[in-house]
């Protein structure tokens, strides 16, 4: 059985909760997609040119539904002043803090316009390969054949702040010095809309925001709610909005706070981690059935250290029971299409993950997702 719509039909319809032909699937492949044209990835992470050809390359490949940008969590706070280095093979990483003490929070600056729009900046490099995916692969959003949408990854406020220094230290100051760490989260939510300003001007269909700390293993809803959840994600959030691009957010974090990121902004979509170890983390079908794609897609993920450990044949198990529980969840709530099938984090751009998973994952739900969904009582387009 062949796809019978093409990935914006199919992506749209999942975004109304239409009948789809299929579930859509996005295996959150970025930075490993560079093995594909041959290219390091320092090259990949530092040159649009190669981020565009490998990031069109890994979605012709592999065939899934939309192209996503990701080089790294380290991209804001370089342009914030943190250093940061660029292995040949793994993910860039952060050497030297741009806030190494309390007056930092306070001396910390919003880029100059030009980080944002050329070169000279790492945003400005990101949202330049944006711009080259959209040259090469036309209008997202039209409905020829073939094209899909392009959702380049925006770092919330928070998040932001603690690339720049380190985690546990913000965390810390939050309690000792709070005046000074809402100095900082203005600078970093004006960096964050002006980014999403940019992508959206190079063509971005959307921004995927990360809100990592929206994470119950680390902060409760007061805490959250104090330095991001109230004041600074809802700027970011109509940011996307006013910029004319869709909503949607990404959280890997083991207990996420889906309550306000999901009920409270309502995104088009949220992409996020099954947990199978960890208390409380929600299986696919619980989200579903707790009434958390009622308004949303949520993107559900398998483990991804899948990725590197596990077979083929394994990958396929796992995409089925993902396909099989997803499906008889959105029966029983109503619904026809709020889920797609995707990794719960980026596929680890190591040189030791198994791309052959991701053409498992992909093939596994355009092969055998429609029978599974029939067989659940799922309609048909
Ligand atoms: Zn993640």
């Amino acid at each position: 059985m062949g796809d019978t719509m093409n990935h914006i039909e199919r992506i749209v319809a999942s975004m109304t909760n239409a009948p789809v032909d299929r579930l859509t699937t996005l295996p959150l492949a970025s930075e490993v997609n560079r093995r594909l044209v041959g290219a390091t990835n320092r090259e990949y992470c530092e040159d649009p040119k190669v981020r565009a050809a490998a990031d069109i390359a890994g979605w012709k490949y592999f065939g899934y539904e939309a192209i996503l940008g990701l080089t790294s969590l380290s991209i804001e706070a370089e342009d914030l002043g943190t250093d940061v280095w660029f292995p040949d093979e793994n993910t860039p990483q952060t050497r030297n803090p741009a806030i190494k003490n309390v007056e930092d929070y306070e001396t910390l600056e919003v880029p100059e316009d030009k980080m944002f729009t050329t070169m000279e900046g790492r945003m400005g490099q990101f949202a330049i390969g944006t711009r080259m995916i959209k040259e090469r692969i036309g209008d997202g959003m039209g409905v020829a054949q073939g094209n899909t949408i392009v959702v380049p990854l925006v770092c919330g406020p928070l998040l932001q702040l603690t690339q720049s220094t380190f985690a546990e230290q913000v965390f810390m100051d939050m309690y000792l010095h709070p005046n000074e760490v809402h100095k900082a989260l203005k600078v970093t939510t004006e960096t964050a809309t002006k980014h999403i300003a940019a992508q959206a001007a190079n063509g971005a269909d959307t921004c995927v925001m990360d809100y990592l700390w929206a994470n119950y293993s680390v902060l409760g809803d007061k805490e959250y709610n104090e330095f991001e959840g109230d004041k600074y994600g809802p700027v970011c959030n109509k940011a996307e909005e006013d910029n004319g691009i869709l909503f949607g957010i990404h959280s890997c974090a083991d207990l996420p706070n889906m309550d306000v990121q999901v009920k409270k902004w309502k995104p088009v979509y949220f992409s996020y981690c099954h947990y199978p170890n960890m208390v409380g983390s929600l299986t696919e079908a619980e989200v579903i059935l707790n009434g958390y794609g009622d308004d949303t897609i949520m993107m559900g993920g398998l483990n991804p250290q899948m990725w590197v450990r596990a077979t083929p044949e394994q990958m396929r198990e796992a995409t089925i029971d993902m396909l099989e529980s997803v499906s008889a969840a959105l029966v029983t709530k109503g619904l026809n299409s709020r889920f797609s099938i995707c990794s719960g984090c980026e596929v680890p751009p190591a040189l030791s993950t198994n791309m052959a998973n991701i053409q498992m994952m992909v093939d596994t739900v355009k092969n055998e997702g429609p029978k599974i969904m029939e067989k659940a009582g799922l309609p048909k387009p």
